[in-house]
C-alpha cells in the first residue's frame, strides 16, 4: 500500500510471540500505516549455532526498514552467546535509550502515585565502550570514555524529547565532582545545550544524591539524562518504583536506525498460556508510531490502552481484587483495547504526541584547539619496594628534557612527600614533565631508557594542554 512505512518485526521467544501478536493486532486495528517484514532472532537462531542470535538476512531487513519492533528473546544459558541487545545497539548506532516510567495510580499499585519520569540514557559510550585491560597481576582497568559528539547527541535528544512531549524540565546526573574531565564534559555540554532551550527548566544533580532523590521522590523529576552506567542502573530503579516493570516500553534511537521493545524479558514460564501482559511491548510500539510520524495513531492506541487500564481490565500481573474489574488473558486484553480505540482516559492523563525527536540538528562545530604535549604518564608493573625506591630507580632515566615529577599509586600521590602508610598495588603511574613542549621522539626515547633500566612499562598516556589548560587529572595529594 502506498505511504505505508516498512518495519522489521521479531516475534521473539517465550511470551514474545503472544504479546507481539496482541500488540500488532491493536496497532493495525488503530490504523497504523505499516508494512511488516518478519525476521527470526533469538533462541532458535542461537541454538542453530549462530552465536550472535541473528541471521545476515535479518540485518538486510533492518538496513532496509531502519525500524525494528522487537519482542523479548531468550538468551540460552551457558557461555558463548552474545547479547543480541548489545549487538543491535552497537551495530545500528542506537545512542539513546529512552524509558518512560509512569505510575498508573490508583489502577496499578505503586508507592509513587504521581511519578511520571522519562530516563534518557546514553547508550554507546562511558564504561560500556568495553575497553578493558589486565595491566598487572593485581590491577584490571576499564576505560570510561565520554566524547563531545556522543554527549551532544544524547543531551540534545533529551531536550528535544522534552520539548516535543510537553515536558517542563530536564535534569542531568553526573559525578563530575570526582570525574572532572569525563563527567565534567557531560555536565558542561548539558549546560551549553540547556542554554538553547530557555523554555525548559534545567538542573544538574550529583548522581549519588540525585539517585537517592529519584528513588524517594520521583515526582520531583521529569526528563532525566545520564551517561551510560548511571542510566543503566537508574532506568531499572525508575521502572521498578513506578510499579510497572511489565508495563514499560522503551526506544533505542540512533541517527539512522531505531529499535522499540518492552523492558521486560521473555518470561519463559508464562509462555503459551495466554497470560502475559502485552502492555510493555504495546507502549514500545506507541513510541515506534511516533518515530515513524504516525503520532495520530500513537495517540489513539495509547489513549485506548489507558482507558482499558482505567476500566480495570487487567492481566494477572497487575490484577488486584477490589481495584481491578476483570482478569483477562493476553488476547482478551488486546480485544478490550481495540474496543476502546477512539476513547480517552477519564482520570489518567491522556497521551498527546507531536513529532519524534530524532531529527536533531547537527553537532556543534568546535574551534580548533591548540594542543601541546607537555609530559607523559608512564604506567609500570612494579612490586619491588617503596615509592622512594622506585623514584631512585627512575632517577637514572631522567634526562633529554623529561624529568620525573610525581609517582602515584591507585591515583594517590606516593612520591615526593607521600604519606608513608598509603597502601600501594603493583601498578604505578610515573609522571614525567618536560621543560617546555615535549616531542613524540622524547617520549619514545624515555621508553627506551626505561626498558634498558629493566622496568616493565605497561602503557603511557600523553599529557597535553588544550589551549593552555591541562587535559589530565592531578593525583590525590598532588
Ligand atoms: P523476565 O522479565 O522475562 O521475567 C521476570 C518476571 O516478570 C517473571 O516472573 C515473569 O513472569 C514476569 N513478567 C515479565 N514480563 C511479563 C509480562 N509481559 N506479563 C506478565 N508477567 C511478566 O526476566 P527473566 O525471567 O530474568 O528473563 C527471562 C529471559 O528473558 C532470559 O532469557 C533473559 O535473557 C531474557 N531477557 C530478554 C530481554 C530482551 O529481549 N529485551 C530483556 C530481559 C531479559
Amino acid at each position: 500500500m502506498a505511504n505505508n512505512t516498512p518495519i522489521t518485526v521479531a516475534h521473539g521467544d517465550g511470551i514474545g510471540p503472544e504479546i507481539m501478536a496482541a500488540s500488532l493486532h491493536i496497532i493495525q486495528e488503530a490504523g497504523a500505516r505499516v508494512d511488516i517484514e518478519q525476521i527470526e532472532i533469538g533462541e532458535k537462531v542461537y541454538l542453530s549455532g549462530n552465536s550472535a542470535g541473528i541471521e545476515p538476512s535479518a540485518w538486510e531487513s533492518l538496513r532496509r526498514t531502519r525500524v525494528f519492533f522487537k519482542a523479548p528473546i531468550t538468551t540460552p544459558q551457558g557461555g558463548g552467546f552474545k547479547s543480541l541487545n548489545v549487538t543491535t545497539r552497537k551495530m545500528l548506532g542506537l545512542y539513546a535509550n529512552v524509558r518512560p516510567c509512569v505510575a498508573y495510580h490508583p489502577y496499578v499499585d505503586t508507592k509513587h502515585p504521581r511519578m511520571d519520569v522519562v530516563i534518557v540514557r546514553e547508550n554507546e559510550e562511558d564504561l560500556y565502550a568495553g575497553i578493558e585491560y589486565r595491566q598487572t597481576a593485581q590491577v584490571m582497568q576499564s576505560i570510561k570514555l565520554i566524547s563531545r559528539p556522543g554527549t551532544e547527541r544524547i543531551v540534545r535528544y533529551a531536550f528535544e524529547y522534552a520539548r516535543r512531549n510537553n515536558r517542563k524540565k530536564v535534569t542531568c546526573f553526573t559525578k563530575d565532582n570526582i570525574m572532572k574531565l569525563s563527567d565534567g564534559l557531560f555536565h558542561k555540554i548539558f549546560d551549553e545545550i540547556a542554554a538553547e532551550y530557555p523554555d525548559l527548566v534545567n538542573e544538574h544533580w550529583i548522581v549519588d544524591i540525585g539517585a537517592a532523590k529519584l528513588a524517594d521522590t520521583p515526582e520531583a523529576f521529569d526528563v532525566v539524562v545520564m551517561p551510560n552506567l548511571y542510566g543503566d542502573i537508574l532506568s531499572d530503579v525508575a521502572a521498578q518504583i513506578a510499579g510497572s516493570v511489565g508495563l514499560a516500553g522503551s526506544s533505542n534511537i540512533g541517527t539512522n536506525y531505531a529499535m522499540f521493545e518492552a523492558i521486560h524479558g521473555s518470561a519463559p514460564r508464562r509462555a503459551g498460556q495466554n497470560l502475559a501482559n502485552p502492555s510493555g511491548l504495546l507502549l514500545g510500539g506507541v513510541m515506534m508510531l511516533v518515530h515513524i510520524n504516525q503520532a495520530d495513531i500513537a495517540e489513539r492506541v495509547h489513549n485506548a490502552w489507558l482507558k482499558t487500564i482505567e476500566d480495570g481490565i487487567h492481566t494477572y500481573d497487575i490484577y488486584v481484587e477490589g481495584v481491578s474489574r476483570q482478569k483477562v488473558g493476553t488476547r482478551e486484553f488486546a480485544q478490550a483495547v481495540v474496543a476502546r480505540l477512539g476513547q480517552a482516559p477519564e482520570k489518567l492523563k491522556a497521551a498527546r504526541y507531536e513529532r519524534d525527536a530524532s531529527d536533531l540538528k547537527g553537532l556543534s562545530v568546535q574551534p580548533a584547539l591548540k594542543k601541546d604535549l607537555v609530559g607523559v604518564d608512564l604506567f609500570l608493573d612494579w612490586d619491588s619496594g617503596t615509592g622512594d625506591d622506585l623514584a631512585a630507580a627512575l632517577a637514572r632515566v631522567n634526562g633529554d628534557g623529561l624529568k620525573l615529577q610525581m609517582l602515584s599509586n591507585r591515583g594517590v600521590k606516593i612520591w615526593p612527600n607521600g604519606f608513608p602508610d598509603t597502601f600501594t598495588s603493583d601498578q604505578w603511574r610515573c609522571r614525567f614533565m618536560g621543560d617546555g613542549n615535549v616531542s613524540h621522539a622524547q617520549v619514545a626515547a624515555l621508553l627506551s631508557r626505561v626498558a634498558e633500566a629493566g622496568l616493565d612499562f605497561i602503557k603511557t598516556e600523553n599529557l597535553c594542554n588544550f589551549d593552555g589548560k591541562p587535559g589530565y587529572s592531578l593525583s590525590q595529594g598532588e
